[in-house]
């Protein structure tokens, strides 16, 4: 191993965590309600503190019986708070036994009035090494374990730094029983923590800012009323190019008007809450639902073919014995439904969907609560484009797009 002056390092050491401090800092001024971060500066600012009184006691400037018990009781108290706001951070809300962190410093604080064993060098070192060691491998469990079920890209690289962090302190824990020269594997050690402290600084802004992008992605793409999402979340994740045997289907609650002015604004958006309910759970895994606005729903059902029909079939009768309760009212509702199934590969996806409309106005002239297939459209101009299709948005000939105020009134 090549020498490593161990003063210079344990400055770097200090010099790291005061970046990550500020780091944190920065960071929950930004996101105040990212939990985790308080407890990371703070847990950065005890092992700051205790690193320094390190430094002045190594230089003589204390007395030896003060210095060592009180680095190696802020070092502890770091690492457990160091893990607290990593599990706050990752799992959105805090510890449960949070407070059995408190137990290792008490008992070193017990055991050192006991025994003096903190004026030990090497068995002071060897402790803070272990349980600095032991406090970041629980810290990495957590986000690692919640990787399935909030993925974020931060999330599996963080793991790993407090991992690998965890096994330089574990390795110079047994260095410093095992080895003679184990101030220079101190040494090695923390110019490793260094880089290690810096990583987990940068992942945990990354982490925070990971979470803060997807809640704006959401808010963008969710709507709020019904939780499913809206038009452009469909957009982003409609294949570019339909394939043959997707089925697009426009689907739009019948009078929805008399609803809201019979029981109120608020009945009627129970009713959209019903509604959009109704249809998640009749989908399979792969289709799409989304909200397009007001009172109208476009689902994309892939690979659905000539069962395109008997599906929009089901989700009527569904909607028609769906009853949305708001205060003392159970409201029900009936809706009109448009298939368009795309006959060839490489359609655009906006020209299926103006097939697809032009089915669900020919359901609401028949008088709503229906279903109509473009494919059984009898007016040339409707029926003609479809089969001609070309790849691409809007290209050949497409059936007309009814104006919305051109729709039959209620
Ligand atoms: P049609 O059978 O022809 O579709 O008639 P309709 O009454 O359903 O259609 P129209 O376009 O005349 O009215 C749609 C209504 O949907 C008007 C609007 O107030 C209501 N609406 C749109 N968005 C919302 C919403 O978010 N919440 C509630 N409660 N109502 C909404
Ligand atoms: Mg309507
Ligand atoms: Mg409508």
């Amino acid at each position: 191993m090549f020498p490593l002056d161990i003063v210079t390092i344990l400055v770097l050491y200090k010099s790291s965590l005061i970046a990550g401090a500020l780091a944190f800092m920065h960071m929950r001024r930004q996101s105040h309600r990212q939990s985790g971060l308080r407890t990371l500066i703070i847990g950065f600012g005890l092992l700051i503190v205790g690193s320094t009184l390190a430094g002045w006691g190594a230089a003589g400037q204390m007395a030896l019986e003060f210095w060592t018990l009180t680095s190696l009781i802020f070092g502890t108290l770091g690492y457990g708070l160091i893990y607290l706001g990593i599990h706050s951070l990752s799992r959105q809300r805090r510890a449960r036994q949070g407070w059995l962190i408190l137990v290792p410093p008490a008992l070193f604080v017990l055991a050192a009035l006991v025994t003096g064993f903190h004026t030990d060098d090497r068995i002071r070192s060897c402790l803070f090494h272990l349980q600095a060691g032991l406090f970041l491998a629980v810290a990495a469990w957590p986000v690692w374990r919640d990787r399935r079920h909030d993925p974020l890209p931060s999330r599996l690289p963080l793991a790993v730094v407090l991992a690998a962090c965890a096994l330089v302190f574990g390795v110079g824990s047994w260095a410093i029983l095992a080895r003679p020269d184990y101030v220079d594997w101190i040494a090695h050690g923390f110019a490793l923590q260094i880089l290690g402290n810096f990583g987990i600084a940068v992942l945990v802004c990354g982490f925070a800012t990971d979470r803060a992008e997807r809640s704006l992605r959401q808010a963008a793409e969710i709507d709020s009323l019904t939780d499913i999402g809206n038009r452009r979340w469909l957009e982003a994740r409609m294949p570019p190019i339909i394939q043959a045997g997707d089925a697009l289907i426009v689907l739009d609650l019948d009078h929805f008007k008399q609803v809201n002015d019979r029981y109120g604004h608020a009945a009627g958006d129970a009713t959209l809450a019903a509604t959009a309910s109704t249809l998640r759970q009749a989908l399979r895994a792969q289709d799409l639902s989304a909200r397009m606005g007001g009172e109208e729903f476009l689902l994309f059902l892939p690979g659905v073919k000539d069962q395109a029909r008997a599906v929009a079939e089901r989700l009527r009768l569904r909607i028609e014995a769906q009853t949305a309760l708001h205060q003392d009212y159970a409201i029900t509702v009936t809706a009109s439904l448009g298939i368009a199934v795309a006959p060839s590969d490489g359609m655009g996806w906006e020209q299926l969907y103006q097939a697809a409309d032009g089915a669900l106005y020919e359901a609401k002239r028949q008088g709503r609560n229906r279903v109509v297939d473009h494919a059984d459209l009898t007016t040339p101009a409707a029926a003609a484009p479809l089969a001609s299709a070309g790849p691409g948005l809007h290209t050949g000939p497409v059936p007309p797009v009814p104006a919305p105020d051109a729709r039959p009134g209620p």
